[in-house]
């Protein structure tokens, strides 16, 4: 039998493994302890959400879904101090592009305040709390430490009547914030600090962005936590790991109180992503310090940032998927989110041309002023997507890296003399080299054959080099964005002695092209549609882009597409 204290060790011991809260929910429902399941997402509206956000969401989210349960969005609105209506909106929007809808379960822990002020008398009365006047400091001495037992306060045996009296009083404002505040009396010799009567309630006479001026005392979180938990039916609880040791806390408060029902706490591992930071601290800093441009700057590990740059929410709901659930904290490698996003993209985003860093090429033998329509497909992956008419002329931009005036062994690409295929076009071959007096190349001079037309030709002769390509008269200019990780290393918590977080950012994370040329079917966009730019990478509208100049952030270059064109 599993012991009631603590199933999920339990539950690990059986080697359950990352399936282990489905597991723990399979038995609720069987056992008939539950006949459905209600969780919960709870973020504090203290800063934008991010990834690790994002595995909690698709975690509680996703156990509603599959179990034709329900989830509630609740903001954990305690601390007037670091709260702000903005994140609460963007929290809002941002658990809904992810895909998840909440229904009318949207809650608000401050909603609870003339609650959980109920049954804080309700403690002192049954005399498990007093007010205390000792001060921040002479708690923090008074509490002791891992090895050192705390020391009860003088104010601990108060009667109940003075508890009252002066509770009601801190409420009503008498008291100067930080002078006295409401604690739980459980055991100062506990060997968990979180039990050493823990403080359920301090002055603070700031203004809450939603209660406004009603209250001059706020809870604390551990002491909101479970009692919302338990007033909105919450069956499991699930939060990471480091609560695990406020558990014992969140259970001592429920067994005291007259509360609907006992939600049960379930820990697991929170995500860390290599070369990047997820404390919202640290992201915040970033933001305010003008290190990076705003919560959505799409190099940061925001939902907002991601979304920005690009990556398709069923890329982040796959990723959750696939890094599952734990009991053991690790850092998961950012390549495994590029992966989703990229296999993600692979089969839904348009393909197009684009030239990232020119180099002119005329045809001599094509015709003056001919242009013709030449057919492509949009999508390989997706027939269904269909193709679209790209113009060809006898001016043309390559990429300059696609050239080589001086070849190394195995090259496929344009070199003198050689003949490489114009993807969807013709083939052609390099006859001339065009430089100035510094001995750059200005231009290449080809001939083409005129029967390669869309990629064969009568002799079926092979051709192992495919280049992209824009016509010169009709492509336009584009500007692009790319990106390189944040962070120069990849555990951001390993960092050198003496050294800060923020000496690791990558000067080079943001690099800015300014003379892309694009095909000029993509003149039409809209903000966030994303393509692939034919071995460029994947790209996405960005909000900055005006029409007479598109901005496309890289969302994720395309693995090894260099490589492939060079024999190994
Ligand atoms: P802070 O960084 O200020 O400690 P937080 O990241 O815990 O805050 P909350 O708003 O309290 O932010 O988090 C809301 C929910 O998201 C919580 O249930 C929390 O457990 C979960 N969560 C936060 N960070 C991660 C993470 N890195 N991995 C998984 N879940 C996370
Ligand atoms: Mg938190």
């Amino acid at each position: 039998m599993d012991t009631p204290e603590n199933p999920v060790k339990n539950l690990e011991e059986k080697n359950i493994g990352s399936n282990f809260i489905r597991f723990m929910i399979d038995r609720d429902l069987e056992s008939g302890k539950h006949t459905s399941i209600v969780t919960r997402f709870p973020p504090e509206p203290n800063g934008y959400l991010h990834i690790g956000h994002a595995k909690s969401i698709c975690l509680n989210f996703g156990l509603a879904r599959d179990y034709a349960g329900r989830c509630h969005l609740r903001f954990d609105d305690t601390n007037p101090v670091k709260e702000d209506v903005e994140y609460v909106d963007s929290i809002m929007d941002d658990v809904r592009w992810l895909g998840f809808d909440w229904h009318d379960k949207l809650f608000y822990a401050s909603d609870y305040f003339a609650k959980l002020y109920d049954y804080a008398e309700n403690l002192i009365q049954q005399g498990k709390a007093f007010v205390c006047d000792l001060s921040l400091s002479e708690l923090r001495d008074y509490r002791g430490t891992l090895t050192v037992p705390g020391k009860n306060s003088p104010y601990r045996d108060r009667s109940i009547e003075e508890n009252l009296d002066l509770f009601r009083r801190m409420r009503d404002g008498e008291f100067a914030d930080g002078s006295r505040s409401l604690r739980a009396k459980i055991d100062m010799n506990s060997p968990n600090l979180n039990m050493r009567d823990p403080v359920i309630y301090r002055i603070k006479k700031t203004h809450h962005h939603r209660t406004g001026a009603d209250w001059q005392i706020y809870p604390m979180y551990d002491y909101t936590h479970c009692i919302s938990d338990a007033l909105e039916g919450i069956t499991h609880s699930i939060c990471t790991l480091e609560f695990e040791d406020h558990r014992p806390l969140y259970d001592w408060f429920l067994d005291q109180l007259p509360v609907p029902c006992h939600p049960q706490q379930i820990e697991f591992a929170r995500l860390n992503l290599t070369y990047t930071v997820m404390s919202k601290r640290r992201l915040l800093e970033l933001v305010s310090s003008g290190l990076v441009k705003g919560w959505d700057d799409p190099r940061m590990p925001t939902i907002a940032g991601m979304r920005r740059r690009g990556y398709p929410p069923e890329a982040i709901r796959e990723f959750a998927e696939r890094i599952g659930v734990a009991k053991a904290n690790s850092l998961v490698d950012n390549d495994l989110l590029m992966f989703c996003v990229r296999e993600e993209l692979n089969r839904t985003a348009k393909r197009v041309m684009a030239v990232m860093n020119p180099l002119k090429l005329t045809i001599s033998n094509y015709p003056d002023g001919l242009v013709e329509d030449i057919e492509a497909e949009n999508n390989p992956e997706d027939i269904a997507s269909g193709t679209r008419q790209v113009k060809f002329s006898k001016t043309l931009f390559i990429e300059r890296e696609d050239f080589s005036e001086n070849p190394p062994k195995g090259w496929f690409r344009l070199a003198p003399g050689k003949e490489v295929r114009l993807k969807h076009a013709y083939y052609i071959t390099c006859d001339e080299v065009i430089k100035n007096e510094e001995g750059e190349i200005l231009e290449v001079i080809c001939s083409y054959d005129p029967l390669s037309k869309g990629g064969g030709t009568p002799d079926g002769r092979k051709i192992k080099g495919t280049l992209h390509w824009v016509s010169a008269i009709h492509a336009i200019p584009v500007e692009l964005r790319l990106y390189d990780h944040l962070f120069t290393i990849a555990d951001l918590n390993e960092i050198e002695e003496g050294k800060d977080y923020k000496d690791y950012l990558n000067p080079t994370s943001l690099v800015i092209n300014t003379s892309c040329m694009a095909e000029a079917s993509l003149a039409d966009l809209s903000i966030g549609e994303r393509y692939q730019f034919l071995r460029l990478g994947y790209f996405c509208v960005d909000s900055d882009s005006l029409p007479e100049k598109p901005v496309f952030n890289r969302i994720v270059s395309l693995k090894d597409s260099w490589a492939k064109q060079v024999k190994k």
